[in-house]
Parts: structure tokens; sequence; C-alpha cells
């Protein structure tokens, strides 16, 4: 077709002034007249999408202005073959999965495989069905957790992008496992059983050492807060102070819960956030990935994951997830916590969860579905 250009006048002029009215690069959609501020504006629109600046519409440009009326929701998007879905929907999905550390590819607005497998990814970690198509469902979800990273929290796309970049491996990366409590009388939750005694600070420092020797034969180097029965209580800040002074990848706080009814039971998973919506993405995509692999491999009562402002949470360098391993004062709960085997299944989900964290979107797995006995076999397939 013949460029649209400065003096036309009509119905497609009409369309371009409203499009860039909608971009915020033209302020009035009036008159329906090629003037020389719709000819700056064109100008404008070509240098943001890498295009020829002649400041005049022809295919070309037509093509990416019709692209950039599409908004983020307006519309399913899919992988389609072999005519992909193209749009500025697309390259805000895009957008917003790199913000919460997902590998959609370069935002090139195209709704390709990669693109594709990184909505299925999200949407496996948030419990819809991974189709890898984004409809209302898929929106509702990024709604909920995309407010949290609107205004780009720089720190926060800094660990996502770090975290990004450091690539697929756990060979050579460093976790810092913390097991809550310990020192002095800080036992945290205390039971009594007939003779015996069950105690939070003891049990998590078991879990920890299990969780420590399966890491540390998968590769990882791997560091505990504590000992077994250190001389003094640490604070959530010392804590933190540790695994940033080590310059830990990730790290792991192992805890309890105790409640006066003995009905509470559950896991529960909780990484940094504030109550006004702000949140480490990646470090909820941790609590994520650790709370829906021990409820789907143990049946374990799900209590959720939460944003939480706690010194550990809020001061590490690196993303941080504490986990509430169930409730000592529940009957069920302490039953699987005393037994080792139990706990044993409980440490298998958490490297599980750690594995995820590192498999690149192409090879992630559904929940539940890593046997972590071949771990060692798959990253020397690896190279
Ligand atoms: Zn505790």
């Amino acid at each position: 077709m013949r460029s649209i250009r400065r003096g036309d006048t009509g119905p497609a002029v009409a369309e371009i002034r409203s499009i860039l009215v909608g971009l915020e690069l033209l302020t009035t959609a009036e008159p329906a007249v090629f003037d020389d501020a719709l000819e700056g504006s064109v100008r404008a629109f070509q240098q943001s999408r890498g295009l020829g600046i002649d400041g005049m519409v022809g295919d070309e440009t037509w093509g990416a202005l019709d692209a950039a009326r599409w908004r983020l929701g307006s519309r399913t998007l899919f992988h389609s073959v072999p005519d992909a879905l193209v749009g500025e929907d697309v390259r805000a999905l895009q957008e917003r999965l790199l913000e919460m550390g997902y590998d959609a590819g370069r935002p090139d607005a195209v709704y390709g495989a990669r693109t594709a497998r990184a909505v299925a990814q999200f949407q496996r970690e948030v419990g819809l069905v991974p189709d890898g198509s984004c409809g209302p469902q898929t929106m509702k979800a990024l709604r909920r957790l995309g407010r949290k990273v609107v205004g780009g929290r720089p720190q926060w796309l800094r660990e996502a992008e770090a975290f990004r970049q450091s690539g697929p491996n756990l060979v050579g990366k460093t976790i810092m496992i913390d097991p809550g409590h310990g020192g002095g009388d800080d036992t945290g939750v205390v039971v009594p059983d007939g003779p015996l005694r069950w105690n939070e600070a003891d049990l998590v420092f078991d879990l920890a050492s299990r969780l420590e020797g399966r890491l540390s034969a998968a590769g990882m180097r791997v560091h505990l807060t504590r000992g077994p029965s250190p001389a003094e209580p640490m604070s959530g800040a010392e804590r933190a102070a540790l695994a940033n002074t080590l310059g830990a990848d990730l790290l792991i706080s192992l805890h309890l819960d105790g409640h006066e009814s003995a009905s509470a039971e559950g896991v529960a998973t909780y990484h940094y956030g504030t109550g006004n919506g702000l949140s480490s993405t990646v470090g909820e995509r941790l609590a994520n990935l650790v709370q829906r692999e021990i409820v789907v491999r143990t049946g374990m009562h799900d209590c959720r994951t939460h944003a939480k402002g706690w010194d550990l949470l809020r001061l590490t360098r690196m993303p941080t997830v504490r986990v509430d391993l169930g409730y000592l004062t529940s009957k069920t709960d302490r039953e699987r916590l005393i037994d080792p085997q139990s706990r044993e299944q409980l440490v298998e989900a958490l490297l599980a969860a750690v594995q995820r964290m590192y498999f690149p979107v192409e090879r992630d797995v559904p929940t539940g579905s890593i046997d972590v006995r071949q771990l060692r076999l798959a990253l020397a397939d690896k190279g």
C-alpha cells in the first residue's frame, strides 16, 4: 500500500492517531489529519521499535502499529505455528515474566516456543494447568503477582537477573541452610511426649544436616548457620550477615511451628515482602516451589506461601525462604517429624525445589516428579 503521510486525511489517519494516543506518544486523537504533531509521533514510534525513521506509515510501520494496539489481557495468547501471535501484549507479558525471573527470552513481542515454555513454568508453579497459553486465569495470577513488581524495584530485578545469569547447574553454587533457634535456652517449640521432649531446635538441625548431605552430594557448596548446640542464641540479623559474608546464592531457613490448638497443622513458606505489595520475586518463586514440592510429595496440609518483613528475609542479599515444616503440637505433623524416613521425604522435597530453581526452562518438570536419587546422574549427563 502507499505510505500514509503528512497532509493525508481519513479513517486510516484517525486509526493511526488513536493507536499512538493509546501508546502515549500523541496527546490527542483529533483532528483526523496527518499533521506535524502526528509525524513527530510516528517518528518517535519508529525509533522505539527500531524501524526506519521516515515519519510515514508504510507496510512495516503499519504492522508494528497494529501489533501495538493489543493490551495485555485483551485477548488469549498462545503459541501458534506457523503464524506466531505478535503484539504489544506479548511484549508486556515477556517483560513481566522476565521481571519475575522466568526465562521468556528477549522481549521481542512474538509469542514463540520459549515464551510458551516460560508461561507453562509459571502456570505450574502457581498451580494452573501448564498449557503454555495465557488466558483469563493465567492473567489473573499474573496480575496478583505482577502488582508486586510494578515500578521495577531495582534490587529485585537485579536479584532476578543475577540469578538468571548464574546458570542452570547446581555444581559450585553456594547454599546456606539455617536451622532455626539453638543456643542457650532458645529451643523453639517444645512438646512433651511421654518421657520424651521433642524440640524444634534439635529436629530442624537434623533436617538441616540431612539436607546438607544431599546438596553436597549434588555438587553444591553447603554451609549451616549453626552447629548442633551453639553457646549463644543467634538473631535473624546475625544469620543474614553470615550468609551475606559467605556470598551464598540461596538461603533456606528451617523451622517448625506450634499452636495452642492441637488441630493446627501443615506446612507454610515465607519470602521477603511488605504489606504494600513489594516482594522479592526470586524469593517468592523459591518459596512457591518449596511449598508445592512438600505439599505434593507429603500430602501435608497447605498453609501456603506468605510475604514477611522479618530480618532474616529482609537483610539477606540472596533469594531466601523460610519453611515451617509442620506443627510440633499437631499429632499428625509430629509423627511425621519424629520419623526419620518422613524427615528424609521432607528433605527430598526441599532438594527437588532447589534443583528446579536451577533447571533451565526447557528441563523443568511437574511438581513431585523429580526423582532426587537420579540427580547425580542428571548432572553427570549434562556434563
Ligand atoms: Zn521457629
